[in-house]
């Protein structure tokens, strides 16, 4: 089937207490989003009451591979296969976009995986952006303190800063660092400040038709340097300064089948380590850039963007790691460009 007849599934996530509710509240308001479920994990202080908000019990995770951010999750494979099925049945309105709220010390990648591996909810479901909220009060503790908080921010697409305006402007920008380091291509927005709504984070994903796809780019955008572990003073951590971002770029067209090859087994040896990988590629025989996305052990199936944004059309992979050196990536890519020279050269 194709992305643009699965219904997209919004994450929010963020820590205890930084605000998912209020953010998810805001955004069901917006006429846009008027036909959207809302699962949640907790019924939380603030109340949402949305048409079709559903609760799910956090049950115990099962762990088929052995790996636990490729768990499937049956608590929530039941509570979506449930809503999926009142859906086509008629007994609930038929939803067109599912948020899901975490709990805060959720690890968002056994959800995403739950989405995509799970025999039935892959054939009506596509995971959208994740939306990570940070609150200035506490964000930077977290994040020096807890590795979840850390990986809510490395697997995010948007991240909203929540109560800056609680808190001086020198700390907010502090956060906004370390957040940018953690995961410098997602888009940061302060909820106090910014323009929120559903089309700054929910909708026009890559996959998305109605997109503008401009997250691909923005992907592009990531220097290819390792950066410094600098962090303003006090928020230096073991949990944030493990985590980095860098791109690697290949100057010829891509062997498909050989480039996923390599990164099937990539994945397969240091998964665990690669929070999160964004590819856009110029394959052989492919006028257009292929975008691949990858959660820790799990790829998403690629999107066909409609053509090159200029005239550079080499190939970029960003990778978002925890404790691995980027030498480990970049010999790997060496062994399999001596391998694959099937390709001309672009550049
Ligand atoms: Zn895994």
């Amino acid at each position: 089937m194709a992305a643009a007849d699965l219904i997209p599934v919004n994450i929010v996530t963020g820590f205890l207490g930084s605000g998912k509710t209020t953010l998810l509240r805001r955004l069901l308001a917006s006429p846009e989003l008027a036909n959207t479920a809302v699962l949640v994990n907790e019924l939380g202080e603030v109340g949402l009451d949305h048409l079709l908000l559903r609760h799910v019990d956090e049950t115990t995770v099962v762990l088929p591979s052995g790996c636990v951010c490729c768990a499937l999750r049956d608590d929530l494979s039941a509570a979506v296969r449930d809503l999926y099925g009142k859906r086509e049945q008629g007994t609930i309105p038929k939803f067109d976009r599912l948020a899901i709220e975490t709990t805060g010390l959720a690890d968002p990648a056994p959800i995403i995986f739950t989405l995509m591996a799970d025999p039935v909810l892959r054939h009506h479901f596509r995971v959208g952006h994740v939306v990570t909220t940070v609150d200035a009060v506490n964000g930077a503790t977290h994040l020096t303190q807890h590795p979840e908080s850390v990986k809510q921010v490395a697997v995010a697409d948007r991240v909203v800063l929540t109560k800056t305006d609680l808190t001086g402007r020198e700390h907010a920008e502090a956060l906004r660092a370390a957040c940018r380091r953690i995961n410098p291509a997602a888009p940061i927005f302060e909820a106090a400040v910014d323009p929120i709504g559903p089309e700054q984070l929910f909708i026009g994903d890559p996959a998305d038709p109605s997109g503008t796809r401009q997250d691909a780019w923005r992907w592009l955008g990531v220097a290819p340097g390792t950066p410094p572990p600098e962090t303003a003073a006090g928020q230096v951590s073991p949990h944030d300064r493990d985590v980095y971002a860098f791109s690697v770029t290949v100057d010829r067209a891509l062997d498909w089948t050989a480039f996923g090859i390599w990164l099937t087994m990539l994945l397969n040896a240091h998964g665990d380590d690669i929070l999160r990988v964004k590819g856009i590629l110029h394959v052989v025989g492919v006028p257009t850039p292929v975008v691949v996305h990858g959660v820790q052990h799990l790829v998403h199936p690629p999107v066909h963007l409609d053509g090159w944004p200029t005239a550079d059309r080499g190939t970029r992979l960003v990778f978002i790691v925890r404790k691995l050196p980027r030498q480990v990536i970049e010999r790997s890519l060496a062994a399999f460009n001596r391998l694959a020279t099937v390709g001309e050269r672009v550049a």
